[in-house]
């Protein structure tokens, strides 16, 4: 199965039924799994033995989509969550506790940047951001011995900058600390950040995943490569002695594992941000068709990315397959397909001009949601922001005019033709 290319995996990793079994990935709705012995069952909970007892912790549903994921990235094993804000979240808990600190790049989604700003430091956990253009200099200068992982996202939401991931897994292992990238944007289809050197990779399955605009979800990816033993007063939770499995060390029982294995023993257990197995089952049935979508979605965003360009009624435009682009060389490294289905741009005529374009609208459906079978459109000062001045929005990084288009797989001239007449109305 390993030898297989992405496009079939997307199709065939994770279930594989086997001699009369049923040909869709089965669906598990029980909350706990039936044992004949008291010895059977205690040897799961000391983790002496691989299986299932209380979906809290573990369904064979959602670990077979994960399993697929990891292969998709390349990983050695992945973790289904409840959200996307739950992976980033876990991804940080299983190796920071209070009085550590990550660095984050500053460009990243709105929601992790506020779990990051606001709820980790509640817990005691800092997050130093830092720009993404910041120098060596100023990048080592905010690592100290109690810093626990870097962390960014291969295409920036809603920003879309593109990570150079190469340079920060650089900087990241320089220091000891693995590297943790939101490849949400990206998908595996057009990136794969282990193989430029990140350690853990983690995905709102919510967006291209699903795809279908039906499920919230999240995955967490371990590369398994990142030696915790290396550094074992830094990631004690890994290397020694855990009290709450008599003094299990999860290096040594569990080896490239270790990092999942101690996810769902502790996190799962203790916090419980599990999947429903129905959500699962819609994420693999998305997986079966991301290959084909993200071409799709690239090539339309391509097309559309190409004519909003040129056009006299759009004051500016970033898409990072653009030639023009400030990230374009770092896209053609990382993205050599293409990025993703995402544009922002300008109408001509500030906030006034944005209400108007977005009110034409016919096709594209307006949405707080991106990475979408069909395209969808926000224009955030009217609705997520629109509490906020102009001067304030500027100051926040997001223009009174930007709207935020995801480009869906419909037909781009039909597409284009509804961008264009919502254009026109813009114009007043
Ligand atoms: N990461 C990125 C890049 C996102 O765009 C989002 C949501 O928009 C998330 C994480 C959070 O995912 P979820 O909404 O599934 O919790």
């Amino acid at each position: 199965m390993s030898d297989y290319k992405i496009e079939t995996k997307c199709l065939h990793t994770g279930w594989r039924p086997g001699n009369g079994e049923p040909r869709q990935l089965p669906i598990i709705q029980s909350t706990t799994f039936k044992f004949d012995t008291s010895e059977e069952m205690a040897a799961l909970f000391d983790l002496a033995e691989p299986g299932y007892f209380y979906t809290r912790l573990a369904n064979p549903t959602s670990d077979a989509v994960a399993a697929k994921i990891a292969a998709l990235e390349g990983g050695v094993g992945g973790v289904m969550t409840s959200s996307g804000q739950a992976a980033s979240l876990f991804s940080v808990l299983n190796i920071a506790s209070a009085g550590d600190n990550i660095i984050s790049l500053s460009s990243i989604y709105g929601g992790t940047y506020n779990l990051f700003a606001v709820t980790l430091p509640k817990m005691g956990i800092e997050v130093r951001f830092v720009d993404p253009d910041a120098s060596d200099e100023e990048l080592d200068a905010v690592v100290d011995e109690r810093t626990k992982a870097v962390f960014g996202e291969t295409i920036a939401n809603p920003a879309l900058r593109i990570f150079d991931i190469e340079r920060f897994a650089d900087f990241a292992h320089r220091h000891g600390v693995p590297l943790i990238v939101d490849n949400t944007f990206a998908t595996p289809i057009n990136c794969r950040p282990l193989e430029w050197g990140a350690d853990i990779i983690v995905h709102s399955t919510t967006k291209y995943m699903d795809g279908h605009g039906a499920t919230v979800g999240g995955c967490v990816v371990d590369g398994g490569k990142f030696d915790w033993t290396k550094y074992p007063d830094r990631y004690p939770g890994l290397t020694t002695p855990d009290e709450s499995y008599h003094g299990l060390v999860f290096c040594e029982a569990f080896g490239a594992a270790a990092y999942n294995v101690k996810m769902v023993a502790t996190l799962m257990r203790d916090i419980g941000a599990t999947p429903a197995q129905m959500n699962a089952f819609l994420v693999n049935l998305g997986l079966e068709t991301l290959h084909l979508r993200m071409e799709r979605h690239v090539s339309n965003a391509n097309n559309i990315a190409r004519r909003l360009a040129e056009d006299e009624r759009i004051s500016w435009i970033t898409y990072p397959d653009l030639p023009g682009n400030q990230d374009h060389v770092l896209q053609q490294k990382y993205l050599p397909k293409g990025s993703c289905g995402v544009i922002s741009f300008g109408v001509k005529g500030g906030r006034a001009a944005a209400m108007r374009f977005m009110a034409a609208l016919r096709l594209a459906m307006i949405a707080t949601h991106v990475a979408d079978a069909r395209t969808c459109v926000l224009h955030p000062a009217s609705s997520t922001h629109r509490q906020l001045s102009d001067e304030q929005l500027i100051e926040a990084g997001v223009r009174p005019d930007l709207i935020r288009l995801s480009v869906g797989i419909e037909n781009w001239e039909d597409i284009w033709r509804d961008l264009d007449q919502a254009l026109a109305a813009a114009q007043g």
